[in-house]
Parts: structure tokens; C-alpha cells; sequence
């Protein structure tokens, strides 16, 4: 099996390495990361620069391509140019921190595996529901389960999963929930501040709390303390309201 890794927090990061290394157990792993944390690029794609591309060591040894580029530049670039063999399967993460609910149209993590299904690649996306005290092995041992399960299933034409975990230990871990995206968005506001200098400067902070009723979402699943897995899409299209749409008198 040959399975293609990238993640947003960048090549340096602890989550990608704890993947990388459990993935081994199921086939050839090829990392294209980017060079630098680069978390909350959504899907954005780099056309006005470069790409440079320099191999990165990890622990002594080579670990993988660091890219001056976004987690979809990454999985592009690794299917179209790096990798020899196009891979059987796009892991993008574990990433530090969830992607849960409207937040993942800002996830790179997400991003990443989408760009792998847009390439027509089984894709995954891995994140561990912390900021803080990560620990990334029950989420590495989830990731090689799900990703030999994907070898064995086929995915529908234009899905990817995405999956979360709660940052408890293995024995805590209540279950799997199959889950949909939860309506929660990001709470968010600007905290103004003062440079030394006296200008006047702003920086996004906020808070992620679950609705009640969110039902079966991802985010109620890991609240429960459930990994949470969803399947995702990325046709965007409303079909329910094409009908209404084609009623509306925008002729010319
Ligand atoms: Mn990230």
C-alpha cells in the first residue's frame, strides 16, 4: 500500500510524526508537509510563487519533503510529482486541535485529505481534540484501524472521512460514532491591543462550544468521549433548493 501523509501544523510538528510512524505497519509512506505551521489555510493553493521543495530529517533519519506550500499543494505535489507510485490512500494529520462542525472549511488538516478525493484518492483526515497535553497514540492506532478498513471498503466517488478523537487515554475511549458535522461554529471576536509603538493591532481569538441540538454531531460524540467519524463531501451544491431556485424570475 502506498499512503501519501501531510498536515497543516507542518513536518516539524509531533502529530504527523506519531502517524507516519504507525502507518509504516500498513505499507510505503511518503511525507509532503509543509515547511512551516501553517494551520486555518483552508484550501488555498500557492500560484503566484515557488514551490521549494528540501527534504527533512527526523530524528537523524529522512522523514519526508518539506514544501513551501499549503497541506493541498502538498498532496498535488506528492501525487503529481514526488511520489513514483500514485498512493492508495492521502492520511492528512493528526492534527493538534479538532476539526469539527464549520470549522473544517478552515482546516488545512481537512483540506489536505479533500484534495487527495479530489484527485480521486481514498482520503482521511485525523485530528486529536486538543490544544493542550496531546497524546497522539491512540489517535495513530485509530488512523492504521480506519485506514485498513479503507483498503478493504470503497468509498463513495467524492467523499473523504473525517475523523476525531478526544485527547483521553485508550482505555478511556468509549466507542466509534458514526457522526454528522455539527451546525457550531467558531465563537469568535478580536481582542484589540496596543504595539510598543502605540498603533493599534488586532488578533482573532474565541471559543468552540457544541449545541445540545447537535444531536448526533461530531462534536456531541466527542464530548461523550467517542472518536468521531464522519463522512464528508465536497459538492457543495443545495439540491433541495435547485427546484425553488429555477422558480425565481432572474431571466434575462
Ligand atoms: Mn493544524
Amino acid at each position: 500500500m502506498e499512503i501519501l501523509i501531510t498536515n497543516d501544523d507542518g513536518i516539524y510538528a509531533e502529530g504527523i510524526y506519531a502517524l507516519a510512524c504507525a502507518l509504516k505497519k500498513l505499507g510505503n509512506v511518503t511525507v509532503v508537509a509543509p515547511d512551516t505551521q501553517r494551520s486555518a489555510v483552508g484550501h488555498a493553493i500557492t500560484i503566484a510563487d515557488p514551490l521549494r521543495v528540501v527534504t527533512a530529517n527526523r530524528n537523524g533519519k529522512f522523514f519526508g519533503y518539506a514544501a513551501s506550500g499549503t497541506p493541498a499543494d502538498c498532496v498535488k505535489l506528492g501525487i503529481k510529482s514526488i511520489m513514483k507510485k500514485r498512493p492508495d490512500l492521502v492520511v492528512s494529520g493528526i492534527n493538534l486541535g479538532g476539526n469539527q462542525g464549520y470549522n473544517i472549511l478552515y482546516s488545512g488538516t481537512v483540506s489536505g485529505a479533500t484534495e487527495g478525493a479530489l484527485l480521486g484518492i481514498p482520503s482521511l483526515a485525523v485530528s486529536l481534540d486538543t490544544f493542550t497535553k496531546p497524546d497522539f497514540g491512540p489517535s495513530a492506532a485509530f488512523a492504521v484501524k480506519i485506514a485498513a478498513m479503507m483498503k478493504k471498503k470503497k468509498l463513495p466517488a467524492g467523499t473523504l472521512l473525517n475523523v476525531n478523537l478526544p485527547n483521553i487515554s485508550a482505555a478511556k475511549i468509549k466507542g466509534v460514532r458514526i457522526t454528522n458535522q455539527s451546525r457550531t461554529s467558531f465563537n469568535d471576536w478580536f481582542d484589540k491591543r496596543r504595539d510598543p509603538h502605540g498603533n493599534t493591532y488586532y488578533w482573532m481569538t474565541g471559543d468552540f462550544k457544541p449545541k445540545d441540538a447537535d444531536g448526533a454531531s461530531d462534536l456531541n460524540a466527542l464530548r461523550a468521549g467517542y472518536i468521531s467519524v464522519t463522512p464528508i463531501q465536497f459538492d457543495l451544491t443545495d439540491y433541495k433548493f435547485v427546484p425553488e431556485l429555477e422558480n425565481w424570475d432572474i431571466k434575462p
